[in-house]
């Protein structure tokens, strides 16, 4: 199978990344200019929060730790057959 061709980021679909893509791996380096090698607008994607795509920054997710009597959980259990 045939690889794909080199993209032409500058052709003008791709617009710049952004200050808070720096770091990302996915930023591919074309003529002096930055792209994102996943997306056309780096911009949009960091409008509604973070990009969920990004390298470089994870999504804090809080878990709360639930604790669970195994007792009544058995019980419970039993209740519902
Ligand atoms: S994947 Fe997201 S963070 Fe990374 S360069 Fe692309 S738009 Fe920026």
């Amino acid at each position: 199978m045939q690889k794909n061709a080199a993209v032409n980021y500058n052709d003008g679909c791709f617009k710049v990344v952004v200050e808070k893509c720096e770091g990302c791996d996915r930023i591919v380096e074309q003529e002096g200019n930055k792209f994102c090698s996943t997306y056309l607008n780096p911009e949009a994607k960091w409008k509604l929060g973070m990009c969920n795509f990004a390298t470089h920054a994870k999504i804090e997710i809080a878990v709360s730790k639930v604790r669970i009597n195994p007792l009544k959980a058995a019980k419970r259990a039993s209740k519902g057959k």
